[in-house]
């Protein structure tokens, strides 16, 4: 997931719709606070009005969906094996 800090107009939209609480506002701008809990459902870039946010979807539910079955910890995903996101 990317974020263009100046095409972001601070709508809040992102902070919103994120389920794992990536983004907080700040300054009228928002800002990733912790990159890592991204798990690239594409939510942010679906909802961004001015495409701010660029997700490369599926790359991250496919990894938290391998890391479930391996760790038995699938209630940490945001995904299910039909590929349902978030
Ligand atoms: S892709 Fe999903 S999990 Fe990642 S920052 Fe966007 S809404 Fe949050
Ligand atoms: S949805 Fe887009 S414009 Fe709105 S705060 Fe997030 S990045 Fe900025």
């Amino acid at each position: 997931m990317k974020l263009s800090e100046e095409k972001c107009t601070g709508c809040g939209m992102c902070v919103n719709v994120c389920p794992h609480e990536v983004f907080v506002m700040n300054d009228k701008k928002v800002q990733i606070i912790d990159r890592n809990r991204c798990m690239e459902c594409g939510a942010c870039a679906k909802n961004c009005p001015v495409s701010a946010l660029n997700v490369e979807s599926g790359v991250g539910c496919a990894y938290a969906i391998i890391i479930g079955k391996l760790f038995g910890n699938e209630q940490e995903s945001c995904c299910t094996d039909s590929g349902d996101c978030c």
